[in-house]
């Protein structure tokens, strides 16, 4: 699937990034894009980032480095 990217060496579909990012499981998540930012740990500009909704009635932001741990979200 072109929708797969790689974090942290692992091949992690829209919804497992949601996944990580959120840390535990989600209903549905969007394709994942290229977060036009930097990460604020490791100095990375791979930072993806990916729509998703933990909940019915909840939409989050959620944003992830591709090389390391760090992961924001937004409500
Ligand atoms: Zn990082």
């Amino acid at each position: 699937m072109a929708d797969n990217r790689v974090v942290q060496g692992r091949m992690v579909t829209p919804k497992r990034l949601a996944e990580l990012i959120e840390g535990e499981s989600v209903m549905d998540a969007e394709a994942i894009a290229d977060a036009d930012r930097e990460c604020p740990d490791c100095g990375s500009d791979d930072v993806l980032t990916v729509g998703y909704m933990p909940g019915v009635t909840s939409f989050v932001t959620g944003y992830k480095c591709q090389d390391c741990d760090w992961a924001e979200r937004e409500e």
